[in-house]
């Protein structure tokens, strides 16, 4: 059962049609990178599979739980990254997975333990009691990551994960998502821009005014450092 299924979904905001019957599965185990540059519907795409806006045509499953008939099951699967950061910096590293850890009715015992697993698991257990105000702009970034990993979702989607981070925290994130699909059968959704954040080995969607182009293994898709200059070609009227 794939981790993530949409089938022929559709939006539109007025009479732009931001997304045309998109259809891809994300399977269990796999880094599915969903490449579009600005204005490909990337945004809208995460907006409609967190339940922010609802479709009116298509469908989205998670787990084999679909998001509009069973929605709590579903999202209940899902961890989310956002672009917006959703920390409170006033508070510890541990806090704040804490009151996620809460929130998703967890006991705290539960939650503490959960937090030092998703901290290990992201390399910041030593960071533990640090405010999060305290970490630097990659450090929060994978508390982000951490946060939505409490609940032990199945699938996780980023939006964009590495916005404003410098190349060596992108390339640790990178490194870090990676792992936890390869390692932990994590299935993961991650929209970019940036073609140099995509393994061999990746899943690749490439999104384009609404529509899925091109999908397949990025190996595939364009051999050996390919893929960039083929992005370029196919969305390339793509404002600059
Ligand atoms: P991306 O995240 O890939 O940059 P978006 O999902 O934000 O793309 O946007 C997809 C398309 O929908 C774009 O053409 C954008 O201009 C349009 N769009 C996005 N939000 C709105 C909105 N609130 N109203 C009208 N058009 C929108």
């Amino acid at each position: 059962m794939p981790a993530l299924e949409v089938a022929d979904l559709s939006f539109r905001y007025g009479r732009k049609e931001a997304l045309k019957g998109v259809s891809f599965a994300v399977q269990p185990g796999e880094f599915c990178a969903l490449l579009g540059p600005n204005g490909a519907g990337k945004s809208t795409l995460f907006a409609l599979l967190t339940r922010l806006f609802v479709a009116r045509q298509g469908r989205i499953a998670v787990m084999g739980q679909d998001l509009q008939q069973a929605p709590r099951a579903a999202l209940a699967q899902m961890g989310v990254v956002f672009q917006q950061m959703t920390l409170d910096l006033d508070l510890s590293v541990a806090r704040n997975l804490a009151y996620f850890g809460a929130l998703h009715g967890l006991s705290r015992r539960e939650s503490a333990a959960r937090a030092q697993e998703v901290l290990e698991r992201l390399d910041m257990a030593e960071r533990a009691g640090e405010k999060a105000r305290d970490l630097n702009g990659g450090h929060r970034r994978r508390l982000e990551i951490a946060r939505a990993l409490m609940h032990r979702p199945r699938l996780l989607l980023l939006d964009e994960p590495t916005v404003g981070l410098d190349a060596r925290a992108r390339a640790a994130i990178t490194a870090h998502v990676h792992a936890l699909a390869r390692e932990d059968g994590l299935a993961v959704l991650w929209a970019t821009h940036l073609v140099d954040e995509v393994s061999p080995d990746d899943t690749v969607l490439i999104l384009h005014h609404g529509e899925i182009l091109q999908t397949g293994q990025a190996r595939d898709i364009a051999p050996e450092n390919g893929l960039a200059a083929h992005f370029m070609a196919l969305t390339e009227d793509a404002a600059a």
